[in-house]
């Protein structure tokens, strides 16, 4: 394995900080690496997988579709690419979709979709308003509305427009807004930054306030939309219904492609406006039809749901015992993170990698959990048994330093 590890630092830019493990093969919610040995992915290819590692009819719809039709242009309509957009309107609570490639692609073109209604309607209006602690991607548009300065040092100067507040604070967005606000852009719970839940009536209030105001409410749905909350959509577990939504990871289960979506009242992009060459590609809307119609006619969303609810009483039953090292456990569905006291998660990762589940250390003080939704009981509880060994072992090792 080390061989590959060498390989990747001579050859790859060195943006990414990677586990030390090298993956060659995945079925469900298992992975191998090069030298046989399994893991429980809990990480699910960054909340992409949601229907686990090569599921049955994802392999199939993309065979069937290589073989028939892989890329035309969008000069021409073809059929899987209707279907999908057909399935994500009938399912959600908005009329037209645009298909890309990526989450940040469909937060660009979220953010040009603002920009153009708040010309027509707000009298020029372009600017908006979004969180800190955020993360709405890496291209110079989505990484201006990403509330982190982190991200962002190496980068500037930034595209202007963004105003960025705390999150779950209403105040704050009212304070915020002003003859120049064209949107609210949030996620329903932040994912990469930290699985963090607002509190229970914000989005209603941002929803009643960008109604008074006449601004847009802009959920990326990235992280949190197709059943990762335990509902189709995270907009459902608050009450709430997005002008702008946009989709990308688990909307494909594995295959690079994104969206954004808009009610017809703010359906404003015209011929030119915007545009992508693969954006809805034949072979990738087929993946991802096939999967979305999984996701939904399967049941997975109420599955990981039931999954999720188990996962979090595990996770409690760890924090239970061992106060001294769990903080808390916090997240809805399958989107979950485990606080520590000291900032001991890439150890707990180390030893949870060594024991044969894969975390994601989303923060120095927090590992978050990402299952597919079509995790099963004996998954959730093996899990939850190596994360307590990791800790354990992980605690141990720090202590001795
Ligand atoms: C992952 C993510 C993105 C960026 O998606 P990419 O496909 O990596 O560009 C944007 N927003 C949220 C909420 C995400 O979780």
């Amino acid at each position: 394995m080390n061989q590959y590890i060498e390989t990747e630092k001579q050859y790859y830019m060195g943006t990414v900080r990677r586990q030390p493990v090298v993956i060659e093969r995945g079925q469900g919610s298992r992975v191998w690496d090069t030298d046989g040995k399994e893991y429980l992915d809990f990480t699910a290819g960054w909340a992409v997988d949601c229907l686990g590692h090569c599921p049955p009819v994802m392999v199939q719809a993309i065979a069937e579709q290589a073989s028939t039709l892989i890329q035309t242009s969008n000069q021409f309509y073809t059929l899987p690419q209707l279907k999908l957009v057909q399935i994500l309107v009938e399912n959600s609570a908005l009329d037209k979709v645009f298909l890309c490639n990526s989450g940040a692609e469909a937060n660009e073109g979220a953010i040009k979709l603002a920009r153009k209604y708040g010309r027509e309607n707000r009298n020029g209006a372009v600017e908006i308003i979004t969180a800190l602690d955020s993360f709405h991607g890496r291209t110079l548009g989505s990484l201006a509305a990403t509330g982190n300065p982190h991200y962002q040092a190496n980068f500037q100067p930034l595209m202007t427009g963004f105003v960025h507040v705390p999150y779950g604070d209403i105040e704050a967005i009212r304070k915020a807004t002003n003859q120049n606000t064209c949107a609210v852009m949030l996620e329903p719970v932040q994912g990469e930054g930290g699985v963090n839940v607002p509190p229970a009536d914000y989005l209603q209030e941002v929803r009643a306030w960008c109604d008074q105001e006449g601004l847009l409410l802009i959920l990326d749905e990235i992280q949190t939309g197709i059943g990762r909350l335990g509902t189709l959509f995270g907009y459902e577990q608050f009450g709430v219904e997005p002008d702008v939504m946009t989709l990308a990871k688990a909307m494909g289960g594995g295959v690079p492609i994104g969206a954004f979506m808009c009610k017809d009242s703010c359906d404003v992009l015209r011929p030119g406006d915007h545009g992508s060459t693969y954006g809805g590609n034949a072979l990738t809307a087929a993946a991802a039809y096939a999967v979305v119609k999984e996701v939904i006619d399967g049941g997975w969303v109420d599955h990981g749901r039931v999954m999720g609810e188990r996962l979090k009483a595990g996770l409690e039953r760890v924090k239970a015992a061992h106060e001294d090292s769990v903080k808390e456990v916090r997240g809805m569905g399958l989107l979950l993170a485990v606080e520590f006291h000291e900032a001991i998660a890439g150890e707990v990762v180390t030893s949870c990698n060594a024991g044969g589940l894969l975390l994601n250390p989303v923060r120095p003080t927090a590992v978050r959990f990402m299952p597919a939704l079509n995790v099963s009981d004996a998954e959730v509880d093996i899990a939850v048994d190596r994360f307590e060994r990791a800790l354990v072992d992980a605690v141990e090792r720090v202590s001795k330093g």
